[in-house]
């Protein structure tokens, strides 16, 4: 489903200056400098109050800026006319604001719709949505808001925001009213449908999990929209800024890392071609895995034994123990560069960070 950006609308957006004031005075983004490369999927990230919100409804103005600039595609969102900008951007917030009266195929069709094209192309434009968020049209088009599930509701929101093939898809903490389970497979999906589109995201959570599991690269915020480290999940989880950063991201660095690392050959033991089943245990089946699995899974089957054998996806390569767990780890944290400052905050369009491992 990747590899296909360059076919799409999609843009960069960029922060020069840009100060947010609320009339009773709060100073809530105090002058942020940030370059959210096209194609990009930027999480940011940071405590409760600390400006990520505000930051994101400066580029569809739903907050003026008090100085400063953004622009998205090199345009200044200030010129022009706010709600036409508002079309052009998809904006997806955590109880999906769907209108309760309409269905959810009319949703889905809303900016389309409004943009004028002809109903034929409305309707495949819909249909195609709703299949991309997993939600067949045919059950689920004529259903309303209140027929769906919260995590259904959500992926109707995604659906929505991406119809009119913004350049740009704002999301506020999207999948925070999601139980657990929901919210990780909405997660996965919605970075494999970024993935596909190639839609320049920026997506706002309090959760450093979520933002390591979604982010090419990370903000993490500090008081006044400040950003106080910019760079890739592995990265950040390996060298966090001393501070708040590291407060922040918390002790469980290392936990954080599994589900984002992945194994490798040269995590594993015994030679290459060696036994399928190591131990003398021919006859026991036990839980094999593959190269580019994640430590995650791979740590899952070390609990029910000690060594587990490790495919190429045909043939045996080698097997893991939990040394190897522990070698993946410090392989990824010394191959982290140093963030010397956020260098890479500055140009460049690719989107591979040194994180990169997809999810
Ligand atoms: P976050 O999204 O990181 O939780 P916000 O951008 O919502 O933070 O808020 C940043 C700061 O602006 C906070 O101090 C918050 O209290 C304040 N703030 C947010 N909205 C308003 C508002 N409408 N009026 C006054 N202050 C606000």
């Amino acid at each position: 489903m990747s590899g296909q950006p360059a076919a799409v609308p999609t843009a960069a957006i960029e922060f020069r200056g840009a100060r947010a004031v609320y009339p009773d005075g709060t100073v809530a983004v105090d002058g942020l400098d940030l370059h959210v490369r096209a194609h990009e999927l930027l999480v940011l990230v940071g405590p409760s109050g600390c400006g990520k919100s505000t930051t994101l409804r400066m580029v569809n103005r739903l907050v003026p800026l008090a100085a400063g600039q953004v622009l998205v595609g090199g345009q200044d969102v200030a010129a022009g006319d706010p709600v036409a900008l508002r079309r052009r951007i998809g904006y997806v917030i955590q109880h999906a604001g769907l209108f309760p009266h309409r269905t959810v195929a009319a949703n889905v069709g809303t900016v389309p719709t409004l943009l004028g094209w002809p109903r034929e192309r409305v309707r495949a434009r819909t249909a195609e949505m709703l299949e991309l968020v997993g939600l067949p049209p045919s059950t689920y088009g004529r259903r309303y808001p209140h027929q769906l599930s919260g995590g259904e509701q959500q992926r109707v929101g995604v659906a929505r925001a991406l119809a009119a093939d913004p350049p740009v898809l704002l999301m506020d903490e999207p999948f925070g009213a999601v139980d657990p389970i929901g919210r990780r497979r909405l997660q996965e999906e919605f970075w494999r449908i970024q993935r596909a589109v190639g839609t320049t995201v920026i997506f706002v959570t309090h959760d450093v999990d979520e933002a390591v599991r979604l982010g090419d690269r990370i903000v993490v915020m500090g008081h006044g929209g400040h950003p106080e480290q910019v760079t890739d999940a592995v990265t950040l989880l390996a060298h966090p800024v001393p501070g708040m950063v590291t407060d922040f991201v918390g002790a469980g660095r290392a936990a954080r890392l599994l589900p984002i690392t992945e194994v490798e050959l040269g995590d594993l033991v015994a030679p290459l071609g060696g036994p399928a089943s190591p131990g003398g245990h021919d006859d026991d089946a036990g839980p094999t895995l593959r190269l580019g699995d994640r430590l995650d899974a791979a740590l899952a089957a070390l609990v029910v034994r000690d060594v587990v054998d490790v495919t190429d996806g045909t043939a045996m390569v080698g097997r893991l123990t939990a040394d190897g767990v522990l070698r993946a780890l410090r392989r990824v944290i010394d191959r982290a560069p140093d963030d010397e400052d956020d260098e890479d905050n500055r140009n460049g369009e690719g989107r591979d960070g040194a994180g990169g491992a997809g999810r």
